[in-house]
């Protein structure tokens, strides 16, 4: 990427993933129907010859979409490598994975051993760029849960809650007490990933046995101390740049899952933050002038960044299947919101 400030559109890019259909899911009614465009049937009587008539079928169009057949290879090279360079060249830059429980957020995100996800890779790309620049270059992860509004460590779970902390401008948002840690081994680094993610923390509701109704974050810090003066090398500046990579909860709504008490009062803030994250990005989308970030712990913890010269990928992840199609349509349309 040239350094120097950014369209709107290299600032945004919205992509659709299309999971493949499982062998118990009889029924798909989800295609990518072009590069750019998902196509969701109408699944009533297909004999019914008025139904084209009608338009039933409808479609959704974004920056990109990845048809089930994508690899996990193409979806990190044509989403996250530009970020990392970014990073290295001292900016901020973010990537969602927004979608349903069971929709391929995770997937996407840390994958398995086999076929390692964003994260991994994103990791990997930029331990590889700084190896033998150690004097150069420090590269940092940290990863938390975000639940109910309340932040832990997912490297180190046990030590409760811990707080956000800005100072009275609302500028230089800290984690209190969290874990930054440095490694450079991708196994190790999938296994910490895997580790973390046991830690989330997982609700029983009355559709899915185990739902995840958790935001984690992973952000990797990436200083690179220059020297000021080509001359005076012993004066050096650090140049600062942070990839968030996040694997958002489950965007299905609170009434569907028939929660009560407890249950309900979690969809409430998972919606709020997901609700703010969204017009965060809308607003940033259409070039707003104000912002509002104080939403939600999602929205302040990334308002940095979300805002200025950073790149934002959101990349909404979707199942082809007839037994998803309400949560797939509501996907569909936040996504194309933020577009
Ligand atoms: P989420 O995190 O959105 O709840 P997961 O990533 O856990 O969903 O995906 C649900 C299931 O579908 C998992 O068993 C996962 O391995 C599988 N899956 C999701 N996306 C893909 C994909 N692109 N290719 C193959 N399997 C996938
Ligand atoms: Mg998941």
């Amino acid at each position: 990427t040239k350094a120097g400030v950014k369209s709107a559109e290299e600032r945004l890019m919205v992509a659709v993933r299309i999971r493949p259909l499982k062998a118990d899911e009889p029924q798909r009614v989800l295609y990518a129907s072009s590069k750019k465009s998902v196509v969701i049937e109408d699944d009533t009587d297909k004999n019914d010859v008025l139904r084209h008539k009608r338009g039933a079928d409808k479609q959704y169009s974004f920056d990109l979409v990845f048809a089930e057949n994508s690899t996990q290879e193409e979806v990190y090279e044509i989403t996250t490598s530009a970020l990392v360079k970014d990073v290295l060249s001292g900016y901020n830059a973010t990537v969602f994975a927004y979608g349903a429980t069971g929709a391929g957020k995770t997937y996407t995100m840390v994958g398995d051993p086999t076929a390692p996800g964003i994260m991994v890779r994103a990791l990997n790309d930029l331990f590889k760029a700084v190896k033998d620049k150690e004097d150069q270059y420090s590269v940092t992860m940290s990863y938390l849960e975000l639940y109910n509004e309340q932040i832990r460590d997912l490297l180190n779970p046990s030590s409760g809650y811990l707080e956000l902390r800005e100072d009275s401008r609302g500028r230089n948002i800290q984690v209190a007490g969290l874990s930054e840690i440095s490694t450079t081994s991708t196994n190790e680094v999938m296994l910490l990933l895997q580790k973390g993610n046991k830690a989330r923390t997982v609700e029983p509701t009355a559709i899915n046995k185990t739902s995840s109704r958790s935001h984690a974050l992973l952000s990797v810090t990436v200083k690179h101390t220059v020297p000021i003066d080509k001359k005076n090398h012993l004066r050096m500046r650090i140049k600062q740049g942070r990839l968030f990579m996040i694997d958002l909860a489950g965007s299905e709504r609170a009434n569907k899952t028939k929660s009560r008490g407890k249950r309900l009062q979690e969809g409430a803030h998972i919606n709020r933050s997901l609700l703010a994250l969204g017009n965060c990005i809308n607003a940033l989308s259409e070039g707003a002038r104000y912002v509002n970030f104080r939403d939600s712990k999602l929205t302040r913890l990334l308002k940095e960044a979300l805002s200025g010269n950073c790149r934002t990928v959101m990349i909404a992840h979707v199942s082809p299947s007839l037994a998803q199609k309400e949560e797939s349509r509501n996907t569909l349309m936040y996504a194309d919101r933020a577009n």
